[in-house]
């Protein structure tokens, strides 16, 4: 069975990055008839930041990613929270410093302080603690067994490492990047165990994946470095015949190309980069979230799905259910994706044109209730109908359709002083005189009724077209203009022609 996980660290506000990757994972899973579990790795309690789980979790929720296991949903491999986890990995610690794959490391910050600016006088390469190094340091690799006994005895605050071996290759398969070939004597012999007993990332993200039967590890690129350590834990742990497929996910990247997303560029663009708006501290608040401006969820989902992934077809509109049929990790892309609003913008008329009718004329008429404009459901219904091929956010319903419920008071002046021919001047009051006596029409009533002034007056359509919907409307475009005529009513037509030809 398939079984993947998303494992966010609940030290901010989830990135857009992060939802992808959630994404992604979620798709695999269903795909294949699999599990898809949340995991909170919340172990370094410095980087904690009240709120982020649970905005985590309210941005899965809103994409339609639910969690099979989690620590919402609980699960047979539970908990779900590293934090709840805790006295669980020290076993395995105790395995890897019996084993002699592990060992104590007494150097205190300054002394490591000291040894990255020796490292950098001497120009070597940025690793500070390594097979090389260690020698030097004060661990049990260098001390007696009675300094280590009389250390830890004496309360000496101390980490615990991996024991990197000085001369091997660590070969590990990508799904997405292929072979990745690693020597040893570049790895650092990272902390395993941190002094306040906590284990660090890679210890419990290995040990949580091995106890949680994770088979596939999907994440993004920036986790392949810390990939062949991971491989070399689960040799030492003797799960190497359980290693997990490694899928990392490319980058994602400025709109221009040039590097990676960042909230900087939200920031300056002026675009959202966060799934949700974040309520929290800091100023992240004052970003925005693809919510609050009004994207549609399966629109975002939509666009997601295409940061770094496509069906190999030209088929562009996908509902989750038809990414789960279509997803595949093969076709994920190795180069950056670039991040490009307007495609965001595309998606979400896209999804706005597909919408049911019921969803968008309750979204119009709640923002006219908002308003305290009144409207009816069904004129609520037949405007949204008519507006929805010409915003890009549901938010703009109102103010797109203004003159639905209010006359215009002033007109688009290019059109009035271009056009404002003596006949439109002629033709308008007619039109309007006929309209007060004519009764309920409806839009083909209504431009019956306007062919049979133009007849009398032997003008044409054309040229009074524009200035009529600048009278009734103030705007030179919009939606079918005897659609519009057919909503606001006759006399409200009526009334408002008298008034532009004033
Ligand atoms: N906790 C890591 C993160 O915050 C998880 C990386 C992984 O998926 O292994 O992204």
């Amino acid at each position: 069975e398939v079984r993947v996980r998303f494992a966010p660290s609940p030290t901010g506000v989830l990135h857009i990055g992060g939802v992808r990757t959630a994404l992604y994972n979620y798709l695999f899973a269903k795909k294949h008839g699999g599990k898809f579990l949340l995991r909170i790795e919340d172990t370094d309690q410095s980087r904690f930041v009240a709120g982020a789980e649970q905005y985590i979790k309210d941005s899965l929720a809103w994409c339609g990613i639910i969690p099979d296991e989690g620590p919402d949903q609980g699960g047979e491999y539970g908990p779900y929270k590293q934090s709840d986890r805790k006295t669980l990995y020290k076993q395995y610690v105790d395995q890897l410093l019996d084993e002699g794959k592990a060992y104590y490391a007494f150097d205190t910050p300054e002394e490591l302080d000291q040894m990255r600016e020796e490292l950098k006088a001497a120009k070597a390469n940025s690793l500070n603690y390594n097979s090389i190094t260690r020698n030097n340091m004060k661990n049990s690799l260098t001390l007696s067994e009675e300094e280590v006994k009389a250390k830890l005895d004496a309360g000496e605050p101390y980490v615990i490492r991996i024991k990197v071996p000085s001369k091997e290759d660590v070969r590990l398969k990508d799904m997405v990047r292929g072979w990745v070939n690693v020597h040893t004597s570049t790895m650092d012999d990272k902390v395993l165990m941190k002094s306040d007993g906590m284990p660090t990332y890679h210890l419990a993200n290995v040990v949580d994946d091995h106890l949680m039967k994770i088979t596939h590890v999907i994440r993004g690129e920036e986790w392949l470095p810390s990939a062949p350590l991971h491989v070399l834990l689960y040799q030492y742990l003797g799960w190497e015949d359980e290693i997990p497929e490694f899928a990392h996910l490319p980058l994602l990247l400025k709109p221009d190309g040039n590097g990676k997303l960042s909230k900087r560029d939200a920031a300056k663009h002026g675009f959202p980069i966060f799934p949700l708006a974040w309520t929290g501290e800091g100023e992240d608040a004052e970003l925005k979230g693809f919510k609050e401006e009004g994207y549609l969820a399966e629109a975002f989902v939509n666009f997601l799905a295409f940061l770094g992934w496509n069906p190999g077809t030209e088929e562009e509109i996908f509902s989750l259910k038809e990414l789960i049929d279509r997803f595949t990790i093969e076709r994920i892309t190795k180069s950056g994706a670039k991040f490009d609003i307007q495609k965001a913008i595309w998606y979400n008329q896209q999804y706005i044109r597909k919408m049911p009718i019921e969803d968008l004329g309750t979204a119009l008429l709640e923002q006219a209730h908002a308003k305290e404009i009144d409207c009816s459901e069904t004129d609520a219904f037949r405007i949204a109908d008519q507006l929805r091929e010409r915003i890009d956010f549901i938010p703009q319903l109102l103010e797109r359709g203004k003159f639905f419920f209010e006359a215009p008071t002033d007109y688009d002046d290019k059109v009035v002083r271009k056009k404002w021919k003596e006949t439109a001047q002629v033709v308008l009051p007619a039109f309007a005189d006929h309209l007060e006596t004519a009764g309920d029409l409806d839009a083909e009533g209504v431009q019956a009724a306007f062919e049979t002034v133009l007849e009398a007056h032997e003008a044409k359509a054309g040229m009074v077209m524009q200035i009529l919907r600048v009278a009734v409307t103030g705007e030179a475009g919009g939606p079918d203009l005897m659609k519009i005529m057919e909503v606001l009513g006759t006399k409200e037509v009526a009334s408002r022609i008298k008034k532009a030809c004033e």
